[in-house]
Parts: C-alpha cells; sequence; structure tokens
C-alpha cells in the first residue's frame, strides 16, 4: 500500500458545506497531551532546518477546531488521506521563513501543513518541509495548540520549491 498524506482539501463546513474556513486550534480539554507529545517529538532547532523528510503522515493528523467563514459555525476536523489525484510524483519543498520582530512575535511558533504540527520555528527562523500534495494549506500556532487565524493555501508542483513568509500574515517570498 502506497503512503497516505494527510490533507485538508476535502474539508468542508458541515452546517453549509463551504470549503472556506479560519483555523481556531486544539480544543482545550486536549491541550496538556497535545504540547507534550510535540515538545517530546521534535528536537530543538537552529536558524535553518530540515523538518522530517516526509510531510506528515496519518499517526500526526490530529483533530483541530476550524471556523467557517461563511455560516460562522465552529467544527472539528481531522485531516483525511490524500486522494491519489491530490499526490504529487515527486515532492514540492516549502521553504517557511518566519520575519523577524513583529508585532506579537514572542515564542516558538508551530508550523502546520495541511493540519498537520509539522515543526517550530524562532523568532527569524526557517524552516524547510517537504510536502507531496498538490493542493496545500499552512497556519501557524503556540505549543498549546492556539492557532493564529490566518490561513495560507497555495499549490504545489512537483521538484517544485515554494517561499512563504509570515509576519502576522501570509505572503509568498519574494
Ligand atoms: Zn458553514
Amino acid at each position: 500500500m502506497s503512503v497516505q498524506y494527510p490533507s485538508l482539501y476535502q474539508m468542508k463546513c458541515p452546517f453549509c458545506g463551504s470549503d472556506q474556513y479560519l483555523p481556531l486550534g486544539k480544543k482545550s480539554s486536549g491541550l496538556q497531551q497535545f504540547s507534550t507529545g510535540l515538545a517530546a517529538g521534535l528536537a530543538p532547532r537552529t536558524a535553518t532546518t530540515i523538518a522530517n523528510q516526509h510531510a506528515g503522515n496519518m499517526s500526526d493528523a490530529i483533530p483541530l477546531q476550524y471556523q467557517c467563514a461563511q455560516c460562522k459555525k465552529k467544527y472539528e476536523f481531522t485531516p483525511l488521506p490524500a486522494n491519489e489525484d491530490e499526490v504529487l510524483d515527486q515532492c514540492c519543498d516549502i521553504h517557511f521563513e518566519r520575519a523577524k520582530m513583529f508585532k506579537g512575535s514572542a515564542g516558538v511558533y508551530t508550523v502546520y501543513l495541511n493540519g498537520v504540527p509539522i515543526g517550530n520555528v524562532h523568532n527569524g527562523e526557517s524552516l524547510t518541509i517537504p510536502t507531496m500534495l498538490k493542493y496545500d494549506t499552512v497556519f501557524v500556532g503556540f505549543g498549546n495548540g492556539i492557532v493564529f487565524r490566518e490561513v495560507f493555501k497555495f499549490q504545489a508542483v512537483p521538484g517544485g520549491r515554494v517561499g512563504i513568509v509570515f509576519d502576522g500574515k501570509f505572503r509568498f517570498a519574494p
């Protein structure tokens, strides 16, 4: 059986069917367990680091809360295994850069790729994450499971490279 990659591509609001949403993060009930697991699973990182050589796997897929951008209702969603037509035949590198010293920039951030926590970045650090999915979603949060209500969606190409800068908002790297 081929590797299954977690995906948010098929996620839709269960109330109105919209595919527009904002991430809210982990439900508070599981916070302790979540932070502990994350801290144990990830080594300290230096200025430029390479994430695990996979784009997250199904065992890392955890339920997170989202808010529908249309009807504003909240729902929980666990990334689903990507369909075959979502998977690239060669990985695409996502170069994520956390911009230095912007307002509210204290602390370590956790980078989520397709709903899965994939790595940590300190102020001014960057992270290279290989993705095997065509349709990717990135958001950023804290170790306690709270996330910024910003979401960045883009299409990856096989063998390509996508540069993203986060300074409170997302943009493509110049
Ligand atoms: Zn909705």
